[in-house]
């Protein structure tokens, strides 16, 4: 997606950095505005915030100085309940609820705890919710800890199917060089494609030192985690009124685009690297479905064979034996075996539960 199809953009995840929430409610206020009148557009929009550890410092007393990490999950505790409070009553006034998801890295990592988190952030989006996701500080220690918010935010991108990423920071965009050391620094506008030339350019300058941790380096790395997913990346100023609006046009912040072709990466991504754990075996109608790009209901499946959980891989073949595509199951095969063949709305009464609509959802199909 390029900048020129800003206003066809549906799904949309916007970062907000620590630097920028510093300035207190009006910060909070001016995004929240923003997001609002995106979202009377039918934008669903999820908000990746950091600022908890840049809330909680004061409030645990612990100025100056570099912290130890448990110092920052300390404060990260103490801050992320005035951070939520703080969009909660940013919304409010729009009559937009907000909605706390904490995650951690292997949230995005592992399959079946992304199919989890990706239908709660859908489900709060479904019902107009505005989910405001941060990481889950207090158990995301050194090894197994994004760290930063920004490629936290692109895998958050990748998690709901975002259009656009927005990274808001107090800097508009990315230069050619520094622009606070070079008078000769140019802001690049639209970017078509992250060559080593532009990773050149982010440099080791820091634009939110001291208060966040995500410098240019890790903007262009969460725009190259988005754009594996034909989600696009804009990086822009946030302290301005509508910054988010103000991306229609090109003499604010840097467009980073994504080809549409690689929103087959998020299949592949999705299904590429494991081994399918079984087989589902689907008649006539439902296997045309599946090559049309539908979702897999339960009622077209005639046989399930192998072990696998919820969220692994499985094969999905036709009546022949010949393999139609491999996806990811919403059921583990016990229970795809109890639901094979039956209507969707019968899920719930022979299960007990119902998880998913569709077996295999069209987005978790990769045809052969
Ligand atoms: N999770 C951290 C916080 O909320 C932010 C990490 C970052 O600055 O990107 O304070």
């Amino acid at each position: 997606m390029t900048r020129a199809a800003f206003t066809s953009v549906r799904s949309l995840v916007v970062k907000v950095g620590s630097a920028l929430l510093q300035e207190g409610p009006a910060a909070f206020q001016r995004i929240a505005d923003d997001v609002a009148s995106l979202h009377r557009q039918g934008v669903r929009t999820t908000i990746v915030s950091s600022g908890a550890v840049a809330l909680g410092r004061p409030k645990l007393g612990l100025h100056g100085g570099g912290l130890t990490l448990e110092q920052k999950q300390a404060a990260a505790a103490a801050g992320q309940t005035l951070l939520v409070d703080a969009w909660a009553r940013a919304f409010e006034p729009h009559g937009l609820h907000t909605a706390q998801a904490l995650i951690t890295l292997d949230v995005t990592e592992v399959r079946r705890r992304w199919l989890n988190a990706r239908s709660t952030l859908n489900t709060l989006l479904d019902l107009g919710a505005i989910p405001v996701v941060n990481e889950n500080d207090t158990v995301a220690t050194e090894e197994i800890r994004y760290g930063d918010n920004d490629r936290l935010a692109a895998r958050v991108a990748q998690l709901v199917g975002a259009d656009l990423l927005v990274l808001l920071s107090d800097i508009d965009g990315l230069y050619t060089a520094d622009p606070r050391e070079d008078p000769e620094a140019r802001k690049l506008t639209d970017i078509p494609e992250i060559t080593d030339d532009i990773l050149a350019m982010a440099g080791e300058g820091n634009a939110e030192a001291g208060v966040g941790t995500g410098g240019m380096i890790t903007k262009l790395a969460a725009a190259q985690i988005a754009a594996q997913s034909g989600c696009a990346t804009a990086i822009t100023h946030g302290a301005h009124d509508t910054p988010l609006l103000k991306l229609a046009d090109a003499r604010h912040g840097s467009w980073f685009s994504a080809p549409s072709a690689m929103r087959i990466g998020r299949t592949s991504w999705l299904a590429g690297a494991i081994d399918p754990q079984g087989e589902v075996r689907v008649d006539a109608g439902a296997g045309k479905a599946v090559r049309d790009g539908k979702s897999l209901l339960p009622v077209g499946v005639i046989g399930v064979s192998g072990q696998f959980e919820r969220g692994d891989a499985v094969l999905i073949v036709s009546e022949q034996g010949q393999v139609i595509g491999r996806g990811i199951s919403a059921y583990d095969a016990d229970d795809a075996r109890l639901i094979g063949g039956q209507k969707t709305d019968r899920i719930e009464e022979i299960l007990g539960y119902k998880r998913a609509a569709a077996l295999v959802h069209a987005d978790d199909i990769l045809l052969s």
